[in-house]
This record gives structure tokens, sequence and C-alpha cells, in this order.
């Protein structure tokens, strides 16, 4: 059997088993469960959510009395998440302990990793932590993070993490069996997807909004996840937190919940930083240059039909077909935003002239470019 690096996620749902408090039952299953992983050879990390409601536990409140005001609500949630966060460990660590096992914290934000210096140092924490055979339990720093630098969800973190350590297969636990036709809940005609190998729009729309207000994550963001991860060549499970031996399953290549297949080509770490990036704006090209990108080639200035948003140079940016409606690639600009408008759908001659020579005559250079 292969050995794996695996990425297991755990909800605030699973955690809690739907109450308001931690299940230390639940997190000693889970922890053995991973132990069995590690047993068999594999490496694992962990993401896990529940900082908040431990820290909601710890304080004696219940999600309802949450600030009303909205100003209030970020502030709010920061001190319940730094209130958690260390209970968070200390119960993980509880679990871990009576197999001999170690832990370690790592929190997160986006802003560590859409940094490609922050991205690969924090990539060197976690292999370490994994070489010296602990397991890593990564959350989002919630107690300092903004609306600008939070990934938000820890699905969305998870495919983050999963394509930082370059992992193999990341395993979503959930608190359903995996992804359905239609809501399970609503729907009793809804049946099990088990195996995914293209995420659409009609899967997207099957997945609809979350539902839960425990955690934040619904199925929409663990479809982003899968989406992300896949594209890394990483393959992703969605499987029931509450099915006993799910984790050891999966690993084996049981049909266990839903799989979402990798892509083919699993691109490079560099690659990876790229597709993992959230971009702040982008470009729609038309047809030529769209095939010049799917040829491996680079986006010249001529190509460009409009620019989307504001970013600067250096920044990742998405390349969206002429329509605006699919994204073909991702890449990072050699442009500002204002440069780009500036310059878009002249010819590369033309470019050398108006730049002098001295700047680059293509928007995104083939080496910079990741097609999705
Ligand atoms: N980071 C949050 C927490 O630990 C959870 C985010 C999520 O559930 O996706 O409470």
């Amino acid at each position: 059997m292969s050995q794996n690096r695996i990425v297991v996620k755990v909800g605030t749902s699973t955690l809690t088993d739907g109450t308001h408090h931690l299940n230390r039952r639940r997190m000693l299953e889970l922890a053995q469960q991973m132990v069995q992983l590690r047993e068999q050879g594999h490496e694992v990390v962990l993401v896990s959510s529940g900082a908040m409601a431990a820290g909601r536990e710890h304080l004696g409140v219940t999600p309802t009395q949450r600030p009303k005001k909205a100003a209030a609500l970020m502030p709010y949630k920061q001190m319940l998440a730094a209130v958690g966060q260390s209970r968070l460990m200390m119960a993980w660590e509880q679990v871990f302990g009576m197999f001999e096992v170690k832990v370690a914290q790592v929190l997160l934000t986006r802003a560590d990793l859409s940094d490609r210096h922050r991205y690969l140092n924090a990539r060197e924490a976690l292999l370490a932590i994994l070489a010296h055979g602990i397991v890593p339990i990564v959350n989002e720093n919630d107690a300092v993070v903004t609306e600008e630098i939070r990934v938000g969800d820890n699905d969305n973190l998870s495919a983050l993490v999963a394509n930082v350590v370059d992992a193999d297969i990341l395993i979503i636990l959930t608190d359903q069996d995996g992804l359905f036709t239609a809501d399970p809940r609503k729907d009793p005609a809804a049946t099990l997807i088990h195996e995914v190998s293209q995420i659409d729009d009609n899967l997207r729309s099957i997945a609809g909004v979350s539902s839960t207000n425990l955690g934040v994550g619904g199925m929409a963001t663990k479809l982003q996840a899968a989406d992300l991860a896949t594209k890394s060549g990483i393959a992703v499970v969605l499987a029931h937190g509450k099915r006993v031996g799910a984790m050891v399953g999966v690993a084996n290549g049981e049909k266990i919940g839903t799989r979402f297949l990798p892509q083919a080509s699993a691109p490079d770490s560099r690659q990876r930083w790229i597709l993992s990036d959230k971009t702040a704006g982008g470009v729609r090209v038309d047809e030529g240059a769209a095939q010049a990108i799917a040829k491996g080639k680079s986006l010249l200035h001529v190509g460009v039909r409009a620019v989307l948003g504001k970013f600067e140079r250096g920044a990742v940016i998405t390349v969206c077909d002429d329509r605006g409606e699919v994204e073909i690639a991702k890449g990072i600009t050699r442009c500002s935003s204002a440069e780009a408008i500036r310059l878009m759908g002249k010819k590369s001659t033309d470019v050398a002239a108006l730049l002098g020579g001295e700047a680059a005559t293509w928007l995104i250079h083939a080496d910079d470019l990741v097609k999705i």
C-alpha cells in the first residue's frame, strides 16, 4: 500500500455533534483513526475548527447570544476564538496524548499564504513538524484576522493547507455521507454521488449554500475546496465524521463518501501557490490568446480584451475567456491594472515602443501561467 500525506478537515458540527460543546468522545475516536493512519505509514495533518465553539462552551454562551451590531461581531468572534483556541488544542493534545502522539498548533491566515515567501515559510514549518513525527493541527488565526486577510472557512483553508504540504489526499469530514444529488434533509429521493471527475455548474448548484449555524462551511465551500485541491493534483473525499473507520477506509481506497478525482497533470509547488492565491482582478482574452495559453505560451497584450478589477504588478490574476464566463488560467502579472488597460490590444512591437523597450512585452509570462 502506498504511503500518503493526508490532510483531514474536521468541522465544528462534527466536533460538537451538533451541540454547543466539544464532544471529547468524538475527538478521541477521530484521533484514534488518525493514529491508525500513521501506524499504516501515512502522514497526517489535521485542520480543526471548533475554536469559537470551545470559546462559547467555556464562557457559557450560545450562538444566539452574539452581538446584534455588525461592527461588534468581528471583535466578539475574535474574542471567542482567542478564548477557545487554547482549549481546543488542549482537548486534541489530551486525546492524541492517550496514544502517545504529540501535536503542534499552526495558526494561519490567507495573508500567510498569498505571499510566496510566507507560503514557503509555512510549508517549511509544517514539513518540519511532520518530519518529527508530530501531528500539525491547523486552524485559521481567528483572533487576529480581518475580513481582508481571512480565508473565512476551514474547508477552503484545508485545501490551501493540502496544497502547501503537497498532500495526496484531503479528507473533509462532515455531517453528511457526502455530496448528494439534492439536499438529503429535504429530499428523500436524493442519492449519494460516489465519484466526481469534473466540478461543473450543475454540481455547484446542487451544493447550494450553508445551512448550519454552528460552523461556517456548507457544501458550497466544500466544493470550492475540492475544486482547488483537485486542480493541484490532490484527491478529495467528503465523508461522514461519524462513520467508523472512515479515514482508514478512504486511505485504503474504499468506496466511502464522495471522492473527487485529482486532475491528471499535477502542477509543481510554485504553480500550486499561484492556483491557491485569491485574485484581485483579471483579464478577458480573445480566442487566439486562449489558444496560445492552452499551448503553454505567454499572454501578450494584443490578446487582452478587457481588464477586470484593480491589481498591482506581481499580483496573481485570473484569465477568463472572451465572454468572461470560463476561467482558463491564473498567473502573475507583469503589469498593474492601469498599465494593462493602457497596453490592452497593442501589438508587442508597439508595446516595446511605448515602454521604451525596457519592460516585458507580455502581460503574463508562460513561466508564471497555470492553466485551469
Ligand atoms: N476557524 C473557525 C473556528 O475554529 C471555524 C471556521 C469553520 O468552521 O470553517 O471556530
